[in-house]
């Protein structure tokens, strides 16, 4: 039987992107430091961004010094999942790119 080693499953770069919840994320950077190819980064959230956002989730965002994760690097994934295992808020997901 052969053994399918996980390395071999990752798409090429820009297959599959991250998507970031800004709903649940709350900047920590753990995606931050655990992207082989540097996919993510973290700064304060844009406004119309925060504007989507409900009370609650606002109230909490500015708890956590506005700052959310973002993607200026998505087409370099490679899918390898390391960011949706460290997210502590489990706000990180891949899809495939469609555009
Ligand atoms: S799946 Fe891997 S390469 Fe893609 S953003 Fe997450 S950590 Fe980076």
């Amino acid at each position: 039987m052969e053994i399918v080693i996980a390395a071999n499953c990752k798409k090429d770069p820009g297959t599959i992107v991250p998507l970031v919840d800004l709903k649940r994320c709350e900047g920590k950077g753990d995606c931050v430091n655990v992207c082989p190819e540097n996919v993510f980064e973290v700064r304060q959230i844009e406004s119309h961004d925060y504007e989507d956002l409900n009370l609650f989730r606002k109230l909490k965002l500015r708890a956590h010094g506005m700052q959310v994760a973002y993607t200026p690097n998505a087409d370099a994934c490679k899918s390898c999942g390391l960011c949706i295992s460290a997210c502590p808020e489990k706000a990180i997901t891949l899809a495939r790119r469609w555009w």
